[in-house]
């Protein structure tokens, strides 16, 4: 469905400037923003895909992945189509590279309506890039939010912080894709910069009512090497050294040819990020993927796969020694 969009200005000879993300599309009438989803008509400014919802499914919250949030419960989580990036190595390419993919409509007392009777803790804007479905996430939040449903936003974090700021209102979690800590990977792998998406965790890290966890895909090559995520570890500390940080194994996909990550070479990245953040998980990968307590190394939630059992954790506190855990529940 088309619907006005909130953030954008007026420009000369019919033109519009998008003003929801960094890229500030400059847009003529009849034409696309890079997202695919922004058109021009009448000197105004549209999103074609308010309620349009490519993917739909209940699905643990560990898939997200938000391993601080709710553990072991199932959110409702939906998806639309097009992206502000052009990763060359998506692993959603089939709708987030093609915003012309087959969508039904659904309102936002539609959706609500199914994660009541679904017993689902919340909605999760997930799948493609939720920031580009701005107008609808919002509706769609502001009810959730009404009827007691959370909020979770899986996203490349990269929007303008006036839109940031109002959404962070009605959000419970972010799981934000730091896709790498070099601009030049953003410039020419992704297609974007690096700073605002720093600034968007920067910003959401300081919202302590908000769960934040963090993910990067790391590809052979690319951006797994020690010096790097060194520094990403030392960026992210420096907010919190408890945001829980998910290290994923990528498979080839879309325009990437090189070969999967080996489980060595995240393992080792792993205890390399242990070194300044309390909380590191790997993702993609079988195996146990526990929370043990920072202070005396108890076990706290047991995860393998989607089985999740909390253990020596009861309201946000470790039983064995007390220590304050970040985990929402
Ligand atoms: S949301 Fe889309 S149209 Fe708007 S600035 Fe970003 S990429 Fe361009």
């Amino acid at each position: 469905m088309k619907k006005e969009a909130t953030y954008y200005e007026v420009l000369n000879n019919g033109r519009v400037r998008c003003t929801l993300c960094p890229h500030n599309c400059v847009i003529g009438e009849g034409k696309l923003g890079i997202c695919g989803t922004r058109t021009t008509e009448s000197g105004k400014l549209y999103t074609k895909i308010y309620g349009e919802v490519s993917a739909l499914a209940m699905d643990p919250i560990e898939k997200k992945p938000l391993y601080h949030f709710y553990p072991g419960t199932s959110i409702l989580s939906i998806g639309t189509v097009g992206c502000s990036f052009k990763c060359q190595f998506c692993q959603n390419y089939h709708i987030s590279m093609n915003p012309d993919y087959p969508t039904d409509y659904y309102s936002p007392e539609t959706i609500v309506e199914m994660a009541l009777e679904r017993n689902s803790i919340g909605v999760a804007y997930t799948y493609s890039e939720p920031l580009i479905w701005y107008e609808y996430i919002y509706d769609l939040s502001v009810l959730a939010r009404e009827h007691g449903l959370k909020n979770v936003f899986v996203t490349n974090g990269y929007i303008n912080q006036e839109p940031l700021l109002e959404l962070l209102k009605y959000a419970d979690a972010f799981n934000v894709d730091l896709k790498s800590f070099n601009n030049e990977f953003y410039r020419k792998i992704v297609g974007g910069k690096l700073e605002p998406v720093k600034e968007t965790i920067r910003e959401i890290s300081r919202w302590e009512n908000i769960m934040l966890e963090v993910t990067t895909l790391i590809i052979p090559g690319y951006n797994d090497s020690d010096e790097e995520i060194d520094r990403l570890t030392d960026f992210l500390a420096s907010l919190s050294p408890d945001i829980p940080y998910h290290l994923s194994a990528y498979f080839p996909m879309y325009k990437f040819t090189a070969p999967p990550t080996p489980v060595e070479k995240l393992e080792h990245l792993k205890k390399l990020a242990e070194k300044k953040l309390n909380y590191v998980y790997l993702g993609n990968v079988s195996g146990p993927s526990n929370t043990y307590c920072p202070r005396c190394g108890a076990l706290l939630i047991e995860r393998y796969g989607y089985f999740v059992k909390k253990v020596n954790l009861k309201d946000g506190k470790c039983v064995k020694c007390g220590a304050s855990i970040p985990v929402f529940e």
